[in-house]
């Protein structure tokens, strides 16, 4: 009988989660009973935790393989830091580091051995593998067995004799996030899993914001998108080498902390970059698909796709790599109708096997249909992985947000379907651009284009404008650009048909609302610690705490080790290793700031609800504009104060943050000349990146309020 209890109990004590996931407990308990699994659970969904958690209970050692040598490295990291004795074994190590591994493992020493399927060739390994008990395989990426995955390995097929080579036979564990009825058959025969039990998980991730925008110019929208999401960890992924290299030199030349990865580097660059990437030395990483695979980075916060994938399984890994914190993440297609074209020109020159080019060109075809699809987003995708449990609308896709606004642009597609129609069908985007917009460019002249009735009729945009409307109406099936190549434009039914019955045609656009982001100035403090720590010892940062567990302690300011205990992700291990300097931070912070500290007070714990994230998205009129309404009509700190019913220190900071806008605020009203005199003096001593450091040594009387304003007066 399996002890829930104890499971539960290492949940809480090891990963510091309150409860189990969607099926994370029946898949242990089923383990526990020796019982083999199949799990399809999607990226992010918490498929670690059904090895991991068996593994402290089962007598012998748990096997992981895994494809994915700097996979195994973090994740190896990670059971270390929460208290689970655990090793990898791949081709990376020395022999030295191997044999020291091979008598740790013969002397005990580990509940987890990770390894690369590779391994699981050599003699020598084999040998070791007897000599020791060996409890539970759990494997990781388990479509990568199958032919008609999309990572297929051929190593994943030495596998089951692996499996069956042992005398008393482990309960065997097989994960994947991405498998259709082909795939689940394969796994379930290739590894010869024995009567599993299946396990198909909800495969929605309701953080994460699914959107697909066709036809814009996509360099432009980047540049924007990046441009005001610049601290915030990002991958943009392209179709071929060339557009990684030419988005990463447009984006390096602007200064952008950016990385690429592609198959075309050397190893060694590639790994670097990655490494960049995952240890936040750079925001944004530019890939083609070879990236990823493995990816555990927590904190990427957006995935933009600048070319359509070549399936939805693709698309949603890919994607479903964002938010695996469970914060909210952005997923964006940029799709243009050349895109598939692409697609099929990989398909044609990488694949001869004609049953499988065909399965392909399905695959595609469902993929492109996502893109053109006007139903939500996210009942596309579930509903193609099986998933029944189906809203309407789920208010989080680009199809279904009210944050996007549909503009009428009828006028611009008559204008421009006439003018394709005036030349004939014959000529490509830029002629007939030029031809709308009435340039003197001589092709233009020397057809005498400049006498069509369509010459000049829409000189009031940009050319590149003018381009991108063209673009949006191929995209939507009014216009047709064709392969060739010198693309030509044509028309189509659909545009007849849409002049005919004078049709309305709307385009999809971004509301333009300021995003507010709330500077959480503790949050930025925790986050440099952990980048500190990080560095000191050598792994990822979201090792060390994920951004979860920093925006809670941000919000609930624990203060000793039983309320850290509280935060989500915090478990005993971690907390006994990292608290002090974590706890440190946040009283120094509340007492800079004022803020009562109480040692007894309980964390509300499964209540995000009031936690600050930095990525909260919000069209509201931010707070301190509303502040400073207040503050226009004369109304004192104390009386905004008690009117807004918020703490003093929260409506200081509102002023501040106003006066640093360039909103009308009068800062002498706060600042006593002497002080202020003193004050400067002190910076000069000690800096102004610490206001304690300030306080400590100006008279008693001058408040940390005043501190400040003296130095937002500087600034301005
Ligand atoms: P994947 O299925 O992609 O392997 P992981 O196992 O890496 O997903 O889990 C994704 C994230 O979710 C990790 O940060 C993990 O710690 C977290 N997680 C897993 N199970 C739970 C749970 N029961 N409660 C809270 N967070 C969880
Ligand atoms: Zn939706």
């Amino acid at each position: 009988m399996v002890d829930i209890y104890l499971i539960k109990k290492f949940l809480k004590e090891k990963y510091g989660y309150e409860n189990f996931r969607n099926s994370q407990e029946n898949i242990i308990t089923d383990i526990l009973d020796g019982r083999d699994v199949f799990t399809i659970m999607p990226t992010g969904g918490g498929k670690s935790i059904c090895y991991q958690i068996p593994s402290l209970v089962f007598e012998g050692i748990t096997i992981v393989v895994s494809p994915l040598i700097s996979l195994m490295k973090d994740q190896v990291d990670e059971l270390i830091r929460i208290g689970i004795p655990a090793v990898y074994i791949n081709s990376t190590l020395t022999s030295k580091q191997y044999m020291e591994r091979v008598n740790g493992i013969r002397n005990g020493e580990y509940k987890i051995i990770y390894i690369s399927p590779e391994r699981i060739e050599t003699e020598g390994f084999i040998n070791l593998i007897n000599e020791v008990n060996i409890s539970f395989i759990a494997i990781d990426e388990s479509h990568c067995v199958s032919q008609w995955g999309h990572d297929f390995r051929p190593s994943y097929k030495n596998i089951k004799p692996f499996i069956d080579s042992f005398n008393k036979r482990p309960v065997i564990g097989a994960f994947t996030a991405t498998a259709n009825e082909e795939v689940k058959k394969d796994i379930i025969s290739l590894l010869g899993l024995s009567e599993p039990n299946v396990y198909v998980t909800g495969f929605d991730r309701e953080n994460l914001e699914l959107k697909v925008f066709r036809g814009i110019d996509k360099n432009v929208y980047i540049e924007n998108y990046v441009n005001n999401n610049r601290e915030k960890s990002g991958i943009i992924y392209c179709s071929t080498r060339k557009r990684v290299d030419d988005l990463y030199n447009k984006l390096k030349s602007k200064d952008y902390s950016v990385s690429r990865y592609h198959a075309g580097m050397t190893d060694k660059e590639r790994n670097e970059n990655q490494e960049d990437f995952i240890y936040d030395r750079t925001n944004i990483i530019i890939a083609t698909n070879a990236f990823g695979m493995g990816i555990d980075k927590s904190n990427i916060r957006y995935i933009i796709h600048y070319n359509m994938p070549q399936s939805l399984e693709n698309y949603y890994q890919e994607a479903g790599r964002a938010g695996r914190d469970s914060m909210p993440a952005e997923c964006m297609l940029l799709f243009s109708p050349q895109d598939i074209n692409i697609q099929k020109y990989l398909i044609e020159n990488t694949l001869e096997n004609p049953i499988r080019i065909k399965y392909k060109y399905k695959q595609l075809k469902i993929m492109s249909d996502y893109c053109y699809t006007g139903e939500c987003l996210r009942k596309y995708i579930l509903r193609y992985f099986g998933d029944n449990n189906l809203q309407e609308n789920c208010g989080n896709c680009s199809n279904c947000d009210d944050n996007l606004e549909k503009e009428d642009i009828t006028t611009e597609a008559q204008k421009i379907i006439s003018c394709v129609y005036r030349l004939r069908e014959n000529f490509g985007t830029g002629i007939a651009a030029e031809v709308l917009k009435g340039s003197s460019n001589k092709k233009v002249l020397r057809y005498n284009f400049n006498k069509l009735s369509t010459y000049g009729i829409m000189s009031n945009y940009k050319l590149k404008e003018i381009k991108e409307l063209i673009n949006i109406l191929a995209a939507e099936g009014y216009l047709r650009i064709t392969d060739d190549k010198y693309p030509v434009v044509k028309l189509t039914k659909k545009s007849s048909e849409m002049l005919k019955n004078k049709e309305k045609v709307y385009r999809k656009v971004e509301k333009k609302t300021e995003k507010v982001e709330e500077r959480n100035e503790l949050l930025v403090m925790l986050i440099n610690l952990r980048t500190e720590i990080a560095k000191q010892e050598k792994i990822p940062p979201y090792i060390v705490f994920h951004d979860k567990a920093l925006m809670e302690m941000s919000s609930y300011f624990p203060v000793n080790k039983m309320q850290l205990l509280q935060i989500t992700g915090v478990g005993e291990s971690k907390a006994q290793r990292y608290g002090e300097r974590f706890i440190e931070v946040i009283r120094n912070y509340m007492a800079e700031n004022d803020i009562e500290i109480d040692e007894n007070k309980l964390i509300k714990k499964n209540d995000t609800s009031n936690v600050r994230t930095t990525s909260s998205k919000s069209n509201k009129i931010p707070s301190h504009h509303i502040t400073y309404e207040l503050y226009k009509d004369n109304k004192s700190i104390d009386e905004i104060t008690k009117e807004r019913n918020v703490k003093r220190r929260t409506i200081e900071e509102h002023i501040m943050k106003c006066a640093l806008e360039g909103m009308e605020i009068n800062l002498d009203e706060f600042i006593n000349q002497e002080h202020e005199k003193l004050v400067l003096e002190a910076i000069d001593k000690v800096g102004a990146s610490r206001l304690r450091n300030i306080k400590e040594i100006v008279p008693d009387e001058i408040s940390y309020f005043e501190i400040k304003a003296i130095i937002t007066k500087s600034q301005l």
